[in-house]
């Protein structure tokens, strides 16, 4: 077994993660998309519609950051998703960005309507996990992005773009209400070990009474 999701060639590190996620119940169906950077300027992503639980190397298009042009397509029908947008806008925003990983996950999407109708942020439980994204405070008060969902992901992506672009999230990911996180990392590893964290804290926050 590889040491780290880094030692795999990116899609067959992707692969693994989708079945990893699809079995924890944060990829059913075919929910969520995952990409990972080729090189400065291209990251590949899972293709639209195929089951998460039954990926292989071939459900994958190369992108291009600067444009969203598809350049690889592995499969010829393959078709990438609406949330590339996401991804793309992620990646050009943050150049270390090596990896970045979406799921729908019910926990997420119930601690995330805890927060206020119309809040950006929703404040993350000071609990020991936070330190996987590297925060060492004691009570550190740190806040997770939220989005509105809106049917024209490309709307979603530009809010980002334009948040983002003001003030530099605490963590290095986001939540979009009744719909689900998006984390990414400066390797795929981190990334994972992140989205798995945000997990954590998030199923922690749904099942508190406060
Ligand atoms: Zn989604």
């Amino acid at each position: 077994m590889a040491q780290t999701l880094d030692d795999l060639p990116p899609r067959a590190a992707l692969v693994e993660i989708a079945r990893d996620f699809h079995a924890r119940g944060w990829m059913s169906g075919t929910a969520g998309n995952l990409s990972a950077r080729e090189d400065d300027n291209h990251f590949w992503i899972t293709a639209s519609g195929r089951p998460k639980g039954r990926l292989d190397e071939l459900d994958f298009l190369l992108v291009r950051v600067q444009d969203g042009e598809v350049v690889e397509r592995v499969r010829p029908e393959n078709k990438p998703s609406a949330e590339t947008a996401i991804h793309r806008t992620l990646y050009t925003l943050f150049p270390n960005a090596r990896a970045c990983l979406h799921g729908h996950s019910v926990d997420a999407c119930l601690a995330a309507d805890r927060a206020k109708q119309g809040a950006k942020l929703l404040r993350l439980a000071p609990i020991e996990m936070l330190k996987g994204f590297d925060v060492w405070q004691q009570n550190p008060k740190v806040d997770l992005p939220l989005f509105e969902n809106v049917l024209d992901v490309a709307r979603i992506a530009d809010d980002i773009r334009k948040r983002f672009a003001k003030t530099a999230p605490a963590v290095t990911a986001l939540m979009v209400r009744s719909h689900g996180p998006t984390v990414w990392g400066a390797s795929l590893q981190e990334a994972y070990n992140r989205f798995e964290i945000l997990e954590f804290i998030l199923r922690y926050q749904a099942r508190s009474r406060r």
